[in-house]
């Protein structure tokens, strides 16, 4: 729980990152360990967010930003929530200590949650659900989604939290 209380204190510093993988694959990837209450907790946080989107959608401050909300909306409604590839066992813990709550890549439309979300819990999960909705409508760049990001979560009257881009792309 360290984790926990070291992200309490420093919330400025999201102690994990979430990924964004180029990598072009063919065919489905071969599944690998299944972490039922992972994504147990990934749906219910996609459920959530939705929740907010849809609440977004009346207040966002631009054009831009509704059609973001839309975008988002149709992309997590469709979007299947999974554990990790085989191929991408090493994704959800890097050798610094960070972890990744959630992932996608280029090759499907899944949202893979990793083990360590749980400890996150369904509100942050909520808020990278729609980070990685953004990339899968084809955003590639963390500062651009982490704008949007935060204009959505705004536009939801939600506090959003920092992830691990938001000082690094200037955005605090
Ligand atoms: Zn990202």
């Amino acid at each position: 729980m360290i984790v926990v209380c070291k992200l309490r204190q420093k919330w400025a510093f999201a102690l994990f990152s979430t990924f964004f993988f180029l990598l072009t694959a063919c065919g489905k990837p071969a599944a690998g360990p299944v972490d039922q209450a992972a994504e147990a907790l990934g749906r219910e946080a996609q459920s959530l967010s939705l929740g907010w989107l849809e609440s977004a959608a009346h207040e966002a401050s631009t054009n831009e930003v509704r059609q973001a909300i839309e975008d988002v909306q149709n992309i997590l409604a469709a979007s299947n929530i999974a554990s990790p590839p085989s191929a991408y066992s090493e994704t959800c813990n890097d050798s610094k200590g960070r972890f990744t709550a959630a992932f996608v890549t280029k090759a499907a439309s899944d949202i893979y949650v990793c083990s360590a979300s749980k400890r996150l819990g369904k509100v942050f999960l909520a808020q990278v659900l729609i980070h990685e909705a953004l990339h899968l409508g084809g955003i590639t760049d963390e500062c651009e989604v982490t704008r949007l990001e935060i204009e959505i979560m705004t536009s939801a009257m939600r506090i959003p939290y920092k992830n691990a881009y938001v000082t690094q792309c200037g955005l605090d």
